[in-house]
């Protein structure tokens, strides 16, 4: 019988020290070449390890092979020059100085394929990749090409699909797209954002997961989230449509956030990764903190359907901040499964 609450973590993790600074975002790599391939193929030999140490069940690669989560996937592209750049505003919250899309993009070779196929030596257990969203994506780029938001997606969304493919070949268990985008641009989204992840996703035998989330614990951040007031309800939006949607699970930030547990209840039917850790702080979560939550969202997900998860990637905190985390979040959904167990 397989095991149920799940647990993992959204993405990331942060880097040891010798393979590139901690606690920063594009933290630039400390190894060149050979050594950084070397060296980031040993960083995620530790990232698994810890995950395992942590009772973590479903193993990611930590993203230690990447410098960020979406300039990374697109620097492997072509179409997009990175020495052209423009200031744009980033999920409409903070100016950044972005690489331009110049012409047709495309995939010439296998972006992250290697990395999991050296994940799956690693461990017998499930494991999962985190890929870009599409419309993540395109709002990190300045198109001087197509001028559509909607074209450059679905171009992406295309792009991905291939990368999936050949993840899921390799042996990925769960395929999970990031699109923090979803919970700024809801006309978009409706529009076209779903179709593209479907897209994405379309013909995949591997599980296929979303993250929507609030960000990094970075200022630009937590500044914009100060001005969403007393209730988060921008999952509203998005969940109904992801509940008619091809994707299998809905990872949402639900910890020490203003969401309002009940709006799960609109992704009725889909697995939910519950965001049980947060990581905008770097207090450690007692273990019956993650319970409490896990519990509370029992109300509006099946526990067969719930995988405990953490708010979002934890790159940017200390090391062992992001090891405590990950066993209080072990430890939490061990206290719930013993509860569940003893009342069935
Ligand atoms: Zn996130």
């Amino acid at each position: 019988m397989q095991k149920i609450l799940p647990t993992s973590i959204v993405g990331s993790l942060p880097k040891p020290s010798w393979l590139a600074q901690p606690e920063t975002l594009w933290s630039p790599w400390k190894l060149r070449n050979g050594e950084l391939a070397e060296g980031q193929q040993d960083a995620l030999r530790i990232a698994v390890q810890e995950q395992r140490g942590s009772g973590i069940d479903i193993v990611s690669d930590g993203e230690q092979t990447r410098q960020h989560f979406v300039t990374t996937f697109i620097e492997h592209l072509g179409g997009v020059d990175f020495e052209q750049r423009e200031t744009i505003r980033i999920r409409d919250r903070y100016n950044a100085n972005v690489p331009t899309v110049v012409g047709e993009v495309s995939r010439e070779k296998p972006v992250f394929v290697e990395d999991a196929r050296f994940l799956r030596q690693q461990t017998d257990g499930p494991i999962k990749w985190a890929l870009p969203g599409p419309m993540t994506m395109v709002d990190t780029l300045y198109d001087r090409h197509y001028r559509s938001r909607e074209k450059l997606a679905w171009e992406f969304a295309t792009i991905l699909n291939q990368e999936a493919r050949e993840l899921e070949a390799v042996g990925v268990d769960i395929i999970q797209f990031d699109e923090p985008a979803f919970n700024v641009f809801f006309d978009e989204l409706q529009d076209w954002g779903v179709a593209m992840l479907e897209r994405a996703a379309e013909g995949l035998r591997a599980e296929t997961a979303v993250h929507i989330c609030y960000g990094y614990g970075i200022k630009a951040n937590t500044e914009w989230k100060a001005t969403l007031g007393p209730e988060w309800r921008q999952y509203e939006e998005s969940l109904p449509f992801l509940q008619r949607s091809t994707l299998d699970i809905v990872s949402l930030e639900c910890h020490r956030s203003r969401v309002p547990l009940d709006l799960i209840e609109l992704v009725r039917g889909k697995k939910v990764m519950l965001g049980a850790i947060d990581v905008a702080s770097e207090a450690i979560e007692t273990p019956e903190e993650v319970a409490d939550t896990l519990r509370n969202a029992l109300a509006f997900v099946d526990a067969d359907k719930l995988l405990p998860s953490t708010n979002c990637g934890m790159a940017p905190l200390p090391r062992h901040v992001a090891r405590g985390k990950m066993s209080a979040l072990s430890a939490g959904a061990d206290i719930v499964r013993k509860q569940l167990a003893a009342a069935s």
